[in-house]
């Protein structure tokens, strides 16, 4: 039905306000300002924050913020360009060899955020005639990349191995590509996805295997490494995404694979080509970042223990990761 020509675009955002408030689905920012540790201030309170992703404190970690702080001074608080105009700072390359060699992967390439980096990276690999597998509780920007890319999406249960097996069996022969997307740990049940299962169903499937590590790096795995680390040796994925905005407490995303995948998204990534390079100074500690838990990899087992800590305290089901969803 044609709505009446009266109706302005406020009276729209209102209406459809309303109607999510009276859902109970509004959301509001509230103002918080976050301090050293886990404390928060929140309307002249102050408070113990459960829920910030800082993992390791490394925003707040003096080394790191003076590595931001030297690199804003000497190059300045923007990158000024997308990377493949002229904003790849040399601290780029030095940023993706560093995480290249964490994670044992031939390549890496940083995007603006963890966000970008499964909008850009996700319609690289895939189009329409291709099928993508994800799983259900799979992180919205995982979802949101697999739709713009115009594949087939698939979903299924969480970490339920059977239900892939199903859909691979049912849908893979009719697709060209076929890419399966999960979270390495899961960012609000703190799970963990059998990786190395899925490594195997993959490979048995011909299809690519993509991890988003958002959670995983800096806290899970040998040293830190991630969910693909969490095994005796390291699992065959062959595509390591992740953040650099949590437990590496600076900001942007990252691809961690081979160095022809690398460079096929270095060159078709659209959230790569055409948007700003990360400033400097977030490169810079994100470099430093990565300096500490290399040099401190026992600090990476702390936030599971104290996971586990609380969870003991609580009679509740020992932790995977450092994330107890109540
Ligand atoms: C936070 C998160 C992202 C987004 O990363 P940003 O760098 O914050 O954009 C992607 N995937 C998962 C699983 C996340 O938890």
């Amino acid at each position: 039905m044609a709505k009446p020509p009266e109706e302005t675009l406020d009276d729209y955002a209102q209406a459809k306000l309303d109607a999510l408030e009276a859902q109970a689905l509004r959301r509001r920012l509230v103002e918080t300002d976050r301090r050293e540790g886990a404390i928060a201030y929140r309307d002249g309170r102050r408070l113990v924050s459960f829920c910030c992703n800082d993992y390791l404190n490394l925003s707040q970690n003096q080394t790191v913020k003076r590595a931001a702080v030297e690199a804003t001074e000497k190059y300045g608080t923007g990158s000024g360009a997308s990377r493949l105009v002229s904003g790849n700072h040399p601290l780029f390359r030095t940023l993706e060899t560093r995480l290249a060699g964490w994670k044992q992967a031939e390549d890496c390439v940083v995007f603006g955020s963890g966000y970008m980096a499964n909008m850009g990276i996700i319609p690289t690999l895939v189009r329409e005639g291709d099928l993508i597998l994800a799983d259900e509780l799979s992180h919205a920007c995982l979802l949101s990349g697999s739709k713009l890319s115009g594949a087939r999406v698939e979903i299924f249960r969480h970490n339920d191995m059977a239900h892939l097996e199903s859909l691979l069996a049912e849908h893979r022969d009719a697709a060209e590509h076929c890419l399966i997307l999960t979270d390495g740990i899961f960012s609000m049940d703190g799970d963990a996805a059998p990786v190395e299962t899925m490594a195997e169903i993959a490979a048995r499937h011909h299809a690519w295997l993509m991890t988003d590590d958002a959670h995983g790096i800096g806290v899970v795995g040998h040293e830190g490494r991630g969910s693909s680390f969490m095994g005796k040796t390291k699992a065959a994925v062959p595509l390591q995404m992740g953040t650099l905005s949590k437990a590496v407490g600076a900001y942007g995303g990252y691809l961690c694979a081979s160095r022809a995948v690398c460079d096929l998204v270095r060159t078709r990534a659209r959230t790569l080509i055409y948007s700003t390079g990360l400033p400097p100074g977030t490169a810079a500690a994100a470099i430093a970042a990565l300096d500490v838990i290399r040099a401190n990899p026992d600090y990476c087992r702390r936030p599971v223990e104290k996971a586990r800590a609380f969870t003991r305290a609580l009679n509740l089901p020992d932790p995977e990761s450092p994330i107890v969803p109540l």
